[in-house]
């Protein structure tokens, strides 16, 4: 494809960073994942949406990378672009509680600072290792938190109408899901949280962590929960009841910590993983008639 390489020299003349044939893996929490055709890294939302003229007027796929923390790339990797957000990591905090923050800044170390300022509303999200705009598009949460409440205004790039700001209420925010993906890309948010005292805060947010560490496997290559929850019940306690943790296909297994999570020592393939996913969700099907849906995002 003549497409990617004509892109990637327009790149390399305006100075945006960009790289061919780069291996996913090492961007995936999971660990796995061939390369990417070209991987761009913009810094700006000015860079982004001058990738995104580029890739519609090439007509080259465009894919959008986080941390990581939610896909499974395939061991052939991908081709077109992958755009990943890390540079755009810029964070503000600005009066009456209001937060700017880029796309690729690591969700974490936003609760963490948003804490350390007394800020309350993300505590709760501590542990989810995503990025900005990734927990943004999954609208991801946990325990009480969500994101969405909390999402003053968004500034994003559409593939067919170039940048544009969303109010957070015009934001569909559903289960595992939102009005962000493929053709609107997440490049600044504008959180608005509540004043607080940072030690109560802190409190709160360690109370979290531990918990999250007594229930889910820690330090391990994941991609975190498989699946969605079913209406009404847990997948991870579906799996459990199966007798699935520790359940294992090669060198990926079912956690023995938490039975939605799949886990490796770091050599294996995604296929592998799929497999496992595969198995998984037919004795789910066979043996409890639940259908379950995948959390995770899979590339090929
Ligand atoms: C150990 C572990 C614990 C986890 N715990 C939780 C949890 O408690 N709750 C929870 O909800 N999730 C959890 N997750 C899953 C994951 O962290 C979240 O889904 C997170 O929001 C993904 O963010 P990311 O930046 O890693 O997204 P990625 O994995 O990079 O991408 C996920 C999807 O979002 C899209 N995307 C990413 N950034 C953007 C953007 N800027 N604009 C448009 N689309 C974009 C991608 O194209 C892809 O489709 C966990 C994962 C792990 C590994």
């Amino acid at each position: 494809m003549g497409g990617p390489n004509r892109i990637a020299r327009e790149l390399e003349a305006r100075e945006i960073p960009c790289f061919h044939e780069e291996k996913l893996a090492r961007y995936t929490t999971i660990r796995i994942g061939g390369p990417a055709e070209l991987l761009v890294r913009p810094r700006t939302v000015e860079e982004l949406s001058a990738v995104l003229d580029l890739a519609r007027a090439e007509d080259v796929p465009v894919r959008v990378l986080g941390a990581g923390s939610n896909v499974l790339v395939s061991d052939a990797g991908v081709r077109g672009i992958v755009l990943h957000t890390r540079a755009l990591d810029e964070i503000r905090f600005e009066e009456g509680g209001l937060v700017q923050a880029g796309a690729g800044v690591h969700f974490p170390t936003l609760v963490r600072k948003a804490t350390a300022k007394g800020l309350r509303g993300l505590e709760a999200g501590v542990g989810i290792p995503g990025s900005l705009g990734g927990v943004l598009t999954m609208n991801a949460g946990a325990y009480q938190f969500s994101i969405g409440p909390l999402v003053h205004e968004v500034v994003a790039v559409s593939l067919s109408r170039g940048p544009l700001t969303l109010a957070g209420d015009a934001i569909d925010f559903r289960y595992r899901a939102s009005s962000f993906g493929r053709d609107l890309i997440v490049a600044h948010v504008r959180l608005v949280l509540a004043e607080d005292e940072p030690r109560a805060v802190r409190a709160d947010m360690d109370k979290h962590m531990r918990f999250r560490k007594e229930t889910q496997p820690v330090g391990v290559k994941s991609s975190g929960c498989i699946f969605k929850n079913p209406e009404g019940a847990s997948a991870g306690k579906l799996l459990d009841e199966l007798g699935l943790k520790g359940f294992r296909l090669g060198e990926a297994r079912i956690s023995e910590v938490h039975a939605n999570f799949i886990v490796h020592d770091g050599a294996a393939r995604a296929s592998e993983i799929l497999d496992l996913i595969d198995i998984v969700r037919t004795r789910v099907r066979k043996e409890l008639s639940v259908e379950l849906e995948t959390e995770i995002m899979t590339w090929n």
